[in-house]
């Protein structure tokens, strides 16, 4: 049996702590809500919800509740056939936690919804229009933008992508995942690296102007740098307009293993090449 690779010096992780951190810990159980920063086991929670180096407070809510209808290989969210009906409470809820919390940059995310007949895009929708209107009751948003992050396939239903595309977010975020290669070994079988470019291609054509699209890969799944850079150029012929690339953590030994830690030098090279990518794009 292979041994886990051991974690490279470069990586640290901070305890939660802070003022703000017990804030938000305590509304969202208060509200009943989730977070993928906790459903996930993410090693940077304690930095994102105070603040971190940068000072830019950042959450990431979790809707439609807490039990996917998927299986991906790298995913610690739960999972079931028939996970228990969305909350009517949550848009609201929702919007009013964000609201109190005064937080830079908020990312709205969702379990996928198999089992619903719209797949949730309702549900999500209602949520955005619900925290548009409480930013414009408190006069909030002072800082950052809202921004919806891992918003599902949705089976590529262009109505239910048009329906989020609409609703009033500033940013609409569906993540690759990994390169076109590794798509069936790294996510559930019922997405696939087409769907998901032609998802982001639709909510281009019917977003209303300035709303960026953006998706994320994480590195250390096992690719190569050279498709690595072959699914750069084709999501940047897809024209999305923000793509990020973060490092895969194994949540636990029942996910599938990290195959290499990313080097900040590699991070830095594949940034040189994106942003590269872009001035050619725009002259
Ligand atoms: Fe996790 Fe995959 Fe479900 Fe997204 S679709 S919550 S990555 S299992």
């Amino acid at each position: 049996k292979k041994k886990p690779l051991p974690k490279p010096k470069w990586m640290k992780e901070s305890i939660p702590g802070g003022d703000k951190y017990v804030q938000i810990k305590k509304k969202l159980r208060d509200l009943k809500l989730h977070t993928v920063c906790e459903e996930a086991k993410c090693p940077n929670l304690g930095e994102c919800w105070s603040g971190g180096e940068t000072g830019t407070a950042t959450a990431t809510i979790m809707i439609l509740g807490d039990t996917c209808t998927r299986g991906c290989r790298f995913c610690n969210v739960k999972t079931s056939r028939t996970p228990p009906p969305p909350d009517p409470n949550e848009p609201t809820n929702v919007a009013e936690a964000i609201a109190s919390w005064g937080l830079d940059y908020v990312v709205i995310t969702s379990v996928d919804r198999d089992d619903l007949p719209d797949q949730g895009s309702g549900h999500f929708a209602q949520t955005v229009l619900k925290l548009k209107e409480v930013e414009a009751k408190y006069a909030y948003r002072s800082v950052g933008r809202a921004a919806c992050d891992m918003i599902p396939d949705f089976r590529g239903n262009r109505g239910f992508v048009e329906e989020v595309a609409k609703s009033g977010l500033d940013v609409f975020a569906h993540n690759i995942e990994t390169v076109e290669e590794l798509q069936s070994a790294v996510r559930d079988h019922r997405a696939n690296f087409k769907q998901s470019l032609d998802v982001l291609m639709m909510a281009k054509e019917c977003a209303p102007a300035g709303t960026l699209t953006k998706t994320s890969v994480m590195l250390g799944c096992g690719e190569t740098p050279d498709q690595v850079v072959s699914t750069m150029e084709k999501v940047r012929a897809a024209g999305v307009d923000v793509m990020t690339f973060g490092q895969y953590m194994r949540p636990s030994k029942r996910h599938m293993p990290v195959s290499e830690y990313i080097t900040p030098e590699a991070f830095g090279k594949y940034r040189v090449l994106g942003m590269d990518m872009v001035c050619v794009t725009f002259l």
